[in-house]
């Protein structure tokens, strides 16, 4: 086997440096202070667990599970919980930044973190997923807490793993606690405290700010073509948004493949056939593509709801879309993203086009504090409300600052934690 040296990195690693780097254009761009940028660089605490699971045919095996809490000035830690094998330590910080800069942005009051277990769901039967699950939450104990660290569902997670979350953090409290900590976390089925909305809340948030986008810049979304990466939650929910709108979605990929259907993919009918078949390949109604195909579409609007760093300068240079909506986290490269915009692409950065989850997370929490429930129309009204205002915000700040939306996104967010920052300064 070859040997790792000092100098090797992973790609969570690199995707760290992206962030740091992407996080000092704009530290540049709006003279953040030296000191509040040496604060943000890094994140406050970062959590290693190491942990034993019995699987079905009795053996015990270690997984390795991860919380790292960047920053918690503007309130609670918050960031979902990705379940795959490649999630390491500078995956989980580059992503727990990102989630700082995104509460901040679309105003909600709570910091930035993310975790994530090293395994994949798929090789596991739901005994085993839960028994992962419940030690995880055990091992994290005290790191997490309703009013201190809130995870909530990402990539290979979902709404049943929160669950388990849940039930296991309430069993280990006292009796006179256990009915006030349900929002412990968010993203919960509705059965058990989640809200409603909440399941398709970041494609739905992505399809509000798009339709922003047209607004502002004059144009009809509706009878416009988009190609999406992903059918999971955010890609699933985006299509089916997206079409609400009027939007005829073309292509898709998914890790199985990619399918292609000028007259349009019904997202109900792909949703049917990845249900049983676990992937979009093969689906009837489209022709399979392969993925560079896919990324050169002939579409308005490409919209990555994948993995990250999907759009790299070879590919940025095929794209044909006027407009990127990044679903994802981190699914452009740094290169990537200059060779799009300098072509004229219109780039909705992730810190925006995604923040529908942590959104109407945050109304799942109010509502759990509150013992209260939201209608679906409320939690929608507020949601585009919340977005518009963070896509305004924007676009303004891009026009002020003559600067990418990437930079404006992140001009506006860094700006409200400068502000905190100076109100509260350091104690002692
Ligand atoms: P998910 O697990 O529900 O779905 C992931 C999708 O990506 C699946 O369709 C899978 O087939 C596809 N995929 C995986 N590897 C791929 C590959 N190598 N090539 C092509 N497709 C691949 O995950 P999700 O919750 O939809 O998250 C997707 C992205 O959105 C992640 O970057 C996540 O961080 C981000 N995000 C999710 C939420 C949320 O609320 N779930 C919120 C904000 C951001």
């Amino acid at each position: 086997m070859p040997t790792r040296r000092a100098t090797d990195s992973s790609a969570g690693d690199r995707l760290f440096e992206t962030a740091v780097e992407q996080f000092d254009a704009a530290a540049d761009l709006i003279e953040l202070p030296d000191w509040i940028r040496r604060m943000l660089r890094s994140p406050q605490n970062e959590v290693i667990v190491s942990f034993p699971v019995e699987m079905d045919s009795g053996e015990l095996r270690m997984f390795r599970g991860y919380r790292v809490q960047h920053n918690d000035l503007l309130g609670p830690y918050k960031g979902g919980l990705r379940f795959a094998p490649q999630v390491d330590l500078g995956e989980v910080k580059a992503l727990a930044m990102w989630m700082t800069w995104k509460t901040s942005l679309v105003n909600v009051p709570f910091g930035g973190a993310k975790g994530g277990i090293a395994f994949d769901p798929a090789d596991h039967s739901q005994r085993e997923v839960e028994r992962i699950v419940r030690r995880f939450t055990h091992a994290l104990g005290s790191n997490i807490g309703p009013e201190h660290d809130i995870p909530a569902p990402d990539m290979g997670s979902n709404a049943q793993a929160m669950v388990w979350m849940m039930d296991t953090y309430l069993n280990t409290r006292a009796a006179l606690d256990r009915q006030t900590v349900r929002h412990v976390v968010t993203g919960k089925t509705i059965e058990t405290g989640g809200s409603l909305g909440r399941d398709k809340a970041t494609g739905q948030g992505l399809a509000f700010v798009l339709a922003h986008h047209y607004e502002r810049s004059g144009q009809e979304l509706s009878g416009t073509t988009a190609a999406i990466q992903g059918f999971g939650n955010v890609g699933e929910h985006a299509a089916r948004a997206l079409q609400r709108l009027g939007v005829r979605i073309t292509h898709v990929a998914d890790h199985t493949g990619a399918v292609a259907a000028p007259s349009g993919i019904d997202a109900e009918a792909l949703w049917r056939h990845t249900r049983s078949t676990g992937g979009v390949a093969g689906y009837a109604g489209a022709v399979p593509i392969d993925t560079e195909e896919f990324f050169a579409a002939d579409v308005d609007i490409l919209v990555p709801a994948a993995v990250e760093n999907v759009i790299t300068a070879e590919r940025a240079q095929h794209v044909r879309a006027r407009v990127v909506a990044e679903g994802a986290n981190g699914p452009t490269s740094i290169e990537g993203e200059r060779i799009l915009v300098d072509r004229g692409v219109e780039m909705i950065p992730d810190v925006l086009a995604n923040a529908g989850g942590v959104i109407v997370s945050y109304f799942e929490w109010l509502q759990n504090k509150t013992m209260s429930r939201w209608r679906l129309p409320k939690v929608d009204d507020e949601l585009r409300h919340l977005m518009w205002e963070a896509a305004d915000r924007i676009e303004d700040e891009k026009k002020r600052l003559a600067c990418t939306r990437r930079e404006a996104a992140y001009a506006v967010a860094l700006d409200r934690i400068r502000r905190v920052f100076d109100q509260r300064g350091i104690w002692p």
